[in-house]
């Protein structure tokens, strides 16, 4: 504890500094005895009104930043909660000798992370990022949920602005950086797609002299981001050059089969998704896997047995014999397209239909960005689409113009719900995706 009020230049309010600290809550809910309760001021609610409860659970210290009223336990005082936090994380980081992936990219982060998970899970307990806990705060509560049976950590890193990336490899020091893609989400905030590549490229310069950067070879703006790199570049993707490769794609009743060439040894793998996206996922996995001296059988494995990602290309029943292909996590151009790409392979001609809603946060490439999934949408043979949202219009006149055959158009989802039976005929598959804040789970609930 004397080290704790060290390391977080604090001042002690309250109590004695003999207690010992065994891990770190910020949700007074979730305090295990041992632990640091750390009191964030929300904007809801205030952390430092549940000290106490937090004293109740066990709680061995509370870190706080405003005068508190309480005579129990032992109380830090720091001038910044999130600070706190961080330096916690980077202590337990040092004490940290294993293998450390962090993984980056417009699309994917979360499926890649849980990929490699599954991969590295063969040595080991490997300690991953929860959810979508991708940020300042989620980064280093994910490394203070360390115990000394973890052999690997693998970070999900996100961003929306420059030095975001930078900051988080501050805290993770990766040794291995993964970078999925480049798309356009964010674009408002960096400028250009260039500015994005820059800002995700924050992954690879962090890396050491001994490090690896995986990145994804079918993406341009990832091929010229290898050649700035100290660490060693391992490519990744469906063309002949690629260090790990891809190849012999089959869609089977249940996802992918392909065969990888990885380092020499080659490999039939399945993966129970669907998509070139997700094989593509999979690869940085793979190498991940084999840096790490994972065996290629393990690797097979670790893959085959994947669980089910909350939201994102989940396949479920509906009524009056539909398919819903839910994947209305979330949404970009990219991955609108990926998605579009699934529809048209698992489903037969006559039945696919799209009901796509808006993609946020694509700033003055949001009119192309729409319209181009529009067009791809013909491109793949959709039957039927629906367009919810204001800008989800660009999607369904540009469909128009490339063949879908029905489009439909809806201002809000409440408007599509009351519309939806007779839009959508029975016997059809139907994929949902929009931006989050669309909400078009509404859609999947009715229809299911
Ligand atoms: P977020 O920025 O919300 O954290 P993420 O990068 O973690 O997203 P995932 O949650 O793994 O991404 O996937 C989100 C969606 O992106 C999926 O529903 C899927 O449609 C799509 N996606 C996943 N991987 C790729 C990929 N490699 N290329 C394009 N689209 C992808
Ligand atoms: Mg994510």
């Amino acid at each position: 504890m004397n080290q704790l009020s060290h390391l977080l230049s604090a001042t002690l309010a309250v109590g004695n500094l003999d207690t010992k600290v065994t891990g770190v809550a910020t949700d007074n809910r979730q305090v295990r005895p041992g632990d640091a309760f750390v009191a964030f001021e929300g904007q809801r609610v205030d952390g430092h009104d549940f000290i106490n409860d937090a004293f109740d659970r066990g709680a061995s210290v509370a870190i706080v930043s405003k005068p508190v009223k309480t005579d129990r336990g032992a109380i830090l005082h720091v001038h910044d909660p999130l600070t706190a936090v961080q330096q916690m994380a980077m202590h337990e980081r040092t004490a940290f000798e294993g293998p450390i992936v962090g993984i980056t990219g417009s699309n994917g982060k979360t499926t890649t992370k849980q990929m490699v998970a599954a991969v590295l899970g063969s040595l080991g307990d490997c300690l991953y990022t929860e959810a979508n806990r991708n940020n300042e705060l989620g980064l280093p509560l994910t490394i203070l949920q360390r115990t000394p049976a973890h052999r690997s950590i693998v970070l999900e890193m996100g961003m929306r602005g420059f030095g975001q990336i930078s900051d988080l490899c501050r805290i993770a020091r990766p040794n291995i950086g993964i970078i999925t893609n480049i798309g356009q989400s964010h674009i408002e905030l960096l400028g250009s797609q260039e500015g994005i590549a820059r800002a995700k490229g924050e992954l690879v310069q962090a890396l050491p002299e001994d490090g690896h950067a995986i990145l994804n070879a079918d993406d341009v703006w990832l091929r010229s981001l290898g050649s700035k790199s100290r660490a060693e570049v391992i490519g990744y993707g469906f063309s002949a050059d690629s260090d790990v490769r891809a190849r012999d794609v089959r869609w089977t009743a249940d996802g992918m089969e392909f065969t990888v060439d990885a380092m020499g040894e080659s490999s039939r793998m399945s993966l129970p998704t669907f998509g070139l996206h997700n094989i593509s996922n999979a690869l940085a996995a793979v190498a991940a896997g084999r840096l790490l001296g994972v065996s290629m059988n393990d690797i097979t494995i670790g893959l085959a047995g994947l669980e089910e990602l909350s939201g994102r290309l989940r396949i479920v029943p509906g009524h009056r014999g539909m398919k819903i292909i839910d994947d209305c996590y979330n949404a970009s151009p990219l991955s609108m397209n990926a998605s579009l790409d699934v529809l048209s392979h698992i489903a037969e001609a006559g039945k696919r239909v799209a009901v796509l809603g808006d993609m946020y946060e694509l700033g003055d490439y949001s009119q192309e960005g729409h319209e181009q999934v529009g067009r791809y949408a013909g491109r793949v043979g959709i039957d039927t689409l629906v367009a919810i949202g204001p800008q989800a219009r660009w999607i369904a006149s540009e469909a128009k113009k490339s063949g879908v055959r029905t489009v439909y158009h809806s201002e809000t989802v409440k408007e599509a719900l009351a519309h939806l039976d007779r839009w959508v005929n029975s016997n059809s598959t139907v994929l949902v995706k929009a931006s989050r804040g669309m909400q078009l789970e509404q859609v999947v609930e009715s229809l299911v």
